[in-house]
């Protein structure tokens, strides 16, 4: 894991946060786009699957929600849009690109994520040969390889601090 300080960074970081602002679904909104040779390849926030209200699950849901089953999540996540995006769009231009997540309060304010914990979307980052996932959490914009990320969410237990 590393810091991110350059300033061209929070270009993506903006966009990530327009995405976000698109989120339907009931718990969080989340954004996320995929960047490869200073280009956007992929986009994706987080809503019911396939947007449609008819599978909107946010408020069923809410209290079986557990950090630790990430499958029971209501929605599609905003990272898992981004890469099949990406994958749709840009096929040959995902390996080694870099991804880029950000999650907003009610009022649409960034705010900081807690420690990696959706295996969810650290197995399908890997899978898609994503080079780099980088998010906002206590430690400041800070950009972990892959394989570390996914690592780390594996690792994640409940309990801990958690947005
Ligand atoms: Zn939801
Ligand atoms: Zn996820």
């Amino acid at each position: 894991m590393r810091n991110i300080l350059e300033k061209s960074e929070w270009e993506w970081i903006e966009a990530a946060i327009e995405a976000a602002k698109k989120a339907t679904c009931g718990r969080s909104k989340c954004g996320s786009v995929i960047v490869r040779d200073g280009n956007i390849i992929g986009e994706g926030y987080n809503s019911p699957p396939g947007d449609r209200e008819s599978r909107r699950r946010c408020e069923t849901e809410k209290s079986s929600y557990d950090p630790k089953v990430t499958d029971r999540t209501c929605c599609v996540h905003a990272e898992q849009r981004a890469i099949m995006d990406a994958l749709r769009r840009n096929p040959d231009k995902v390996a080694g690109s870099r991804l880029y997540f950000i999650r907003l309060d009610g009022k649409d304010v960034p705010k900081r994520s807690g420690d990696p914990y959706c295996t969810i979307c650290s197995k399908m980052a890997l899978d898609a040969g994503i080079g780099e996932f980088v998010l906002w959490n206590d430690s400041g914009m800070v950009a972990y390889p892959t394989d570390e990320y996914d690592e780390v969410s594996c690792r994640y237990r409940s309990g801990r601090k958690h947005s």
